[in-house]
């Protein structure tokens, strides 16, 4: 599964993110803004602030090992006063995200630790805390805040088999890193993170916006997704952050039992669902809410 056309050594299996946190981290040029089609644009449209007052509620993030903040107190007045107003913007993401429904104050928390608008292209980071899916270059796009914060809650659900709510999850899968954004949401609620993408300029781009997060418990793997990683299996939870017309089995056999996989499914007409493994060859399936996700699609390119 390692990009085997590549002489780049550092993108070989597994590739720990501070072993990449060297060097310049200017972002390449940005791709031009294009009209894509939308990643999880499902409008959430039950904003009625029924649950939470606010992302004041939200649990402080954990920090996960070897985070370390990309700004320094030591930053000019300028960067100072931007970081400000990003973290306030970003406050105001949360709550809108926690109005609509999102109740798990660990994700809440890690959204809020997550600056979004270090993922997104500089032409369109003004619009980096709108509840928006956002283009991210070769036709992918960035998914809607309230999409990530929703999949994560429902893969961090108790189940029978691990019964014990707001449990931590130990081993976690993306499949669809994209820019990076959910894979460091994620690096937030789990011990550890594998993240693989099929489009290798992508797989880069992941790399350049995570390298000054630092953030040491996740990995990132060029490579078909539909196969999963079955040399690191099993998963306490895997996420995929594109659609198929069904789940490919091989996940399905990458999960924990007692574990949940979170996947959109279908093709104009999607739905969120959310499988469970309960026994060696026993899955169970419910749909939690439409949705619009890009296409899953097999091989690398
Ligand atoms: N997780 C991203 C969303 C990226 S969009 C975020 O944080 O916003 C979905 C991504 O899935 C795209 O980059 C697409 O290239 C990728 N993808 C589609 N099929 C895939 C596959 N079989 N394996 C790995 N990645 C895949």
């Amino acid at each position: 599964m390692s990009d085997g056309h590549s002489t780049d050594k550092r993108s070989t299996f597994p590739l720990p993110l501070s072993s990449v946190t060297g060097g310049a981290g200017r972002k390449p040029a940005a791709p031009a803004p294009v009209a894509t089609p939308q990643t999880a644009t499902r409008n959430a449209s039950s904003a009625t602030g029924t649950s939470r007052s606010g992302a004041a509620a939200a649990a402080p993030a954990p920090r996960p090992p070897g985070y370390a903040q990309a700004h320094t107190p030591s930053a000019p007045v300028a960067q100072r006063s931007e970081l400000m107003a990003s973290e306030a913007v970003r406050r105001a993401m949360v709550a809108r995200v926690a109005r609509q429904g999102v109740k798990d104050g660990v994700v809440l928390g890690a959204m809020e630790a997550v600056p979004r608008h270090l993922f997104i292209e500089p032409a369109l980071s003004a619009q980096a805390y709108i509840d928006a899916s956002l283009p991210i270059g070769h036709n992918q796009t960035i998914s809607q805040p309230y999409i990530v914060a929703r999949m994560i809650e429902a893969m961090r659900e108790a189940t029978r088999a691990s019964p014990q709510e707001g449990r931590q999850l130990g081993r976690v899968l993306e499949i669809g890193t994209g820019c990076g954004y959910q894979a460091a949401v994620l690096s937030f609620v789990a011990r550890e993170v594998y993240s693989i993408e099929r489009i290798k300029p992508l797989h880069e781009l992941a790399k350049t916006n995570l390298r000054p997060l630092r953030i040491s418990n996740l990995r990132l793997q060029y490579g078909d997704g539909m196969l999963g990683l079955p040399q690191v299996a099993p998963f306490d939870g895997i996420i995929l952050a594109a659609a198929g017309l069904e789940v490919p089995r091989a996940l399905l056999e990458q999960l924990a039992i007692g574990a949940h996989l979170v996947a959109p499914v279908g093709a104009q007409v999607q739905r969120l669902e959310r499988i469970t493994r309960i026994g060696k060859s026993e899955w169970a399936s419910e749909t939690l809410e439409a949705c619009h996700f890009v296409p899953l699609r097999p091989g690398t390119i």
